[in-house]
């Protein structure tokens, strides 16, 4: 019997061996599998992408570009039972709701966050979904929208909401890799309905938001010199002189042309330096 079995190995083996390794067999065993098997694989592979697509999809649900911020133009101050702005903050959600129920029936909130006056940090829409923050909507399908309890037309941040704001911004910068150049205020996100820079004020003259940026630069000279830039050595040196100070909103602008002006006043800076 061993050597039955010996004998049928001893040929049968080559053959099997050399029928796999043939290109042609090969092509026809796969053409018979296809015939057989063609419309499960179909739907396999129908499964899959969509199982692929789905877990691409929970992990990243939108392109996060820009954080934009708001004030809500609302006297906190008038409330004293309401110090912390939970119930302003329902009540500007509410009227969102209200207003997108019927286009959008999951709709939360036309903001993200809400920051009352005592620091207080509100979460309102989901950020995997846009909200309708701005009359932009190229914008608000790309951004997170912030909203600060108070009107800053009338009324300087308490220093609590100002800090609430910076941690938050800075935890979402890391999170979705936001540039700080792409901190905006509504007013410096143009409107796509009026095709004109925007005529909101918002987020009021007394926002802070110089400050507020200087606080998320963490060191860094300007918005646009990053530590990968070359030269950031000498703007580092010559910033803390006080021979150069950027365009007055944080920016070196290293691409652009210089001014006259500005030489004589670099030169002037420099002169005086030296005296010192
Ligand atoms: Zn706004």
């Amino acid at each position: 019997m061993n050597d039955i079995l010996r004998a049928v190995a001893d040929v049968g083996f080559p053959i099997v061996y050399s029928l796999a390794t043939c290109a042609l067999f090969q092509q026809v065993i796969t053409v018979y599998l296809l015939m057989v098997f063609g419309k499960k694989l179909d739907r396999l592979s129908d499964a899959v992408e969509k199982l692929t697509n789905y877990i691409e999809g929970l992990k990243k649900v939108r392109d996060i570009k820009y954080i934009v911020l708001h004030h809500s133009a609302t006297d906190y101050q008038k409330d004293k039972d309401d110090i912390g702005g939970k119930l302003i903050g329902r009540t500007i959600c509410d009227r969102a709701q209200e207003k997108w129920k019927k286009q959008f029936p999951d709709y939360k909130c036309d903001y993200h966050f809400i920051i009352g006056h005592t620091g207080e940090v509100f979460k309102a829409q989901p950020i995997e979904q846009p909200a309708w923050h701005c009359t932009n909507y190229q914008a608000n399908l790309v951004s997170v929208g912030i909203c600060f309890l108070g009107n800053f037309e009338n009324i300087e941040m308490p220093i609590e909401q100002f800090n609430a704001g910076v941690k938050l911004i800075k935890t979402l910068m890391g999170k979705y890799n936001v540039p700080l150049a792409s901190i905006l205020r509504h007013r410096d996100v143009v409107s796509d309905i009026s095709h004109t820079s925007n005529s909101t004020e918002c987020p009021g003259k007394n926002f802070p938001y110089i400050h507020m940026l200087d606080a998320l630069r963490d060191g860094e000279p300007f918005f646009d010199t990053g530590e990968d830039y070359p030269y950031i050595a000498e703007v580092k040196f010559l910033k803390e002189l006080g021979i150069i100070k950027g365009d007055g909103y944080g920016y070196f602008k290293p691409k652009e042309y210089i001014t006259r002006e500005e030489v004589m006043l670099i030169a002037y800076r420099v002169i005086k330096a030296l005296q010192n």
